[in-house]
């Protein structure tokens, strides 16, 4: 189940690979011209979004909001892989504008999934045409990870018998482009139940606070919005039926989560390319800081594979929903397993490029400086990591209980399959990680274990990452094989994946064994846990971790484009 979807090629959806790389290249060309490097500073310095080159990117200059719109309502009607790259890009450029930009797109979501087939191709249409800003409101002062709290009411409105529209009364909070957009889709509790309606800037009783001040992304506008009886027509009503508002949310979670993990690649990956060229050049005890070893195995090496690892779990899922496998929300767990490791890995790469600088990365001068704090809410906004912790321990463990025991014993029997045909991409340890899993998720069934939300959030991670081996470990073999789709990201050849595929399935083997006998003893007040142990296979286990340094050197090499010998790539685990 893990293998399949990242080898079956381009899906014929979205626009072509030329017109993809073209796009790439246009918006890179953009905003390099509109924000060179020392206004982005001076915009985060003095806490501005730069609304006229947010506007300008949507707009006939350049275009941006089209992409995100199906072509029946007059946009380019891209798939989930060129969202995936094109947000991944503009991460890289500035997360605060990707932030504003794409608000628009998490505005409009609730249209996208919701609206009535009149509805879209009024609205659709409308941003398409006019280059409109939308602002997603669902969070409120007291409702955010847990939205079912909301307070905002909307009251209807009703004249002889009808119900002609609806008075919204509450408050927002945190909105991206609270403060400049044109459009608000506001979620507020009807008498049928927490409903979205399409709320117009300007209308009576509805106006924004002043900007938040941020610690990140300050080029992006978050305001509160406030709401004193404002007014929407009855046809506002998005889909036209209260009640529908939490499960709409929830359509898209799979796909807008997808959007914030490629958010964390993009910011990641731009603060280690920084790390990378400075220690190139910053010499120290007499040779570059990329020549040495205990340098770039611990600031560099582990942080690019996280990223490429997350890169792999981001490409299988949104290959997943372009195959059309993500309807009504079926693959939300995928994209909380794509934005958990993509942001917690975009993270820690931005706090280890700070360190990579060494006092210079301290500064405000140094764009990593900027990076690290605007990377930071890619953990805390569209779910925070505890909740996607929650979300993927829930559904999984549902799963183990459904196919009695063997949802992880099975992916592991495909991973080994994999290991059978390519021994040099880490399925062997991957696999070795999967049945690990297995035996730690069954050890907490037998002892009840998951009773405690400590083990439950810690399994959604052990989880994470054992799924993530195994879909790094394919998109190596594809790699190799020559069958990565052309709109795949392709910076490493096949042999430099293949090294940091196996640098992570030891380090994911390694985790979910050692770490789920942790928290299985941990938790399990004394019982006897002798079987279970065994079930983890802790020898094999650390047998795998037989050649990471080397493989950690080839990572190195192909990082700095260095010389690389030839690999030594046995995968021990089998
Ligand atoms: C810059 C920015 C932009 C944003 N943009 C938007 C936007 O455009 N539209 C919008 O609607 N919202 C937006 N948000 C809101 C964002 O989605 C929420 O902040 C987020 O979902 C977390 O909600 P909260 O802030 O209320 O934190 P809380 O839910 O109160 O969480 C606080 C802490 O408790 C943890 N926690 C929460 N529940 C549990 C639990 N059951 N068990 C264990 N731990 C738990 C969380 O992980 C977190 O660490 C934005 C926020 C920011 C900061």
């Amino acid at each position: 189940m893990l293998t399949p979807a990242v080898t079956e090629g381009d899906a014929d959806t979205g626009i072509d690979a030329e017109t993809l790389k073209m796009t790439l290249d246009t918006i890179k060309e953009f905003v390099a011209k509109a924000m060179p490097e020392e206004r982005q500073l001076q915009l985060d310095h003095d806490d501005v979004c730069p609304e006229d080159l947010v506007r300008a990117m949507c707009s006939d200059e350049l275009g941006v909001h089209l992409l995100f719109i199906p072509e029946q309502y007059g946009g380019m009607g891209c798939d989930t892989v060129d969202v995936y790259r094109i947000c991944e890009l503009m991460a890289r450029l500035d997360l605060g504008l990707a932030t504003s930009v794409f608000a628009t797109s998490l505005g409009s979501d609730p249209i996208f999934v919701g609206a009535t087939p009149a509805q879209k191709r009024t609205w659709l249409t409308d941003i398409a045409e006019h280059g409109l800003l939308y602002a997603y409101g669902a969070t409120e002062p007291e409702a955010g990870s847990d939205l079912g709290a909301l307070k905002t009411t909307a009251t209807p409105v009703v004249e002889d018998g009808q119900t002609t529209g609806y008075r919204l009364t509450g408050r927002k909070q945190w909105i991206s482009n609270g403060g400049i957009a044109d459009m608000y889709t506001i979620l507020a509790r009807a008498p049928g139940g927490p409903s979205w309606f399409v709320l117009k800037r300007g209308t009576e009783g509805f106006t924004q606070n002043r900007p938040e001040d941020k610690h990140g992304i300050r080029l992006s506008n978050t305001a509160a919005l406030f709401l004193d009886g404002a007014f929407v027509p009855a046809e506002n009503l998005i889909g036209g039926i209260e009640g529908l508002g939490l499960i709409q949310a929830q359509m898209v979670f799979g796909y807008t989560r997808l959007t914030v993990a490629a958010f964390g690649l993009g910011g990641g990956w731009s603060a280690l390319d920084r790390a990378i060229a400075y220690s190139s050049t910053r010499i120290q005890a007499g040779a570059p800081l990329s020549q040495k070893q205990g340098y770039t195995h611990k600031l560099i090496v582990p942080h690019a594979v996280l990223l490429e690892a997350a890169r792999s779990y981001i490409e299988y899922t949104a290959a997943r929903i372009d195959a059309g496998q993500g309807e009504n929300g079926a693959l939300n767990t995928e994209g909380a397993i794509a934005k958990y490791l993509a942001t917690e890995a975009g993270n820690l790469a931005a706090d280890a490029a700070i360190q990579a600088h060494g006092g210079y990365g301290y500064t405000r001068d140094y764009l990593v400086e900027k990076i690290k704090r605007d990377v930071r809410i890619t953990t805390i906004y569209e779910g925070t990591s505890e909740i996607m912790e929650m979300t993927i321990a829930r559904d999984r463990w549902q799963q183990h209980l459904k196919s009695a025991g063997h949802y992880y014993t099975e992916i592991a029997s495909e991973l080994r399959a994999l290991h059978a045909r390519h021994a040099d991409v880490g399925a062997g340890t991957a696999a070795l990680a999967s049945g690990a899993l297995a035996s730690v998720l069954e050890a907490c069934r037998v002892g009840r274990l998951t009773r405690s939300q400590h083990v439950l959030l810690r399994l959604g991670e052990l989880i994470a990452h054992a799924e993530c081996a195994g879909t790094f470990a394919a998109r190596a073999a594809a790699a190799l094989d020559g069958t990565l789709p052309a709109k795949s990201d392709h910076r490493f050849d096949p042999e430099a994946l293949a090294a940091m595929s196996r640098v992570y399935a030891r380090n994911a083997a390694h985790r979910v064994a050692h770490e789920g006998l942790r928290w299985v003893l941990g938790a399990s007040q004394g019982a006897d846990t002798a079987a279970f142990e065994t079930g983890l296979r802790l020898d094999a286990v650390r047998a795998a971790q037989a050649g990471l340094v080397a493989d950690m050197d080839s990572v190195a090499d192909a990082l700095y484009g260095r010389p690389r010998p030839p690999p030594p790539t046995q995968d021990r685990s089998s």
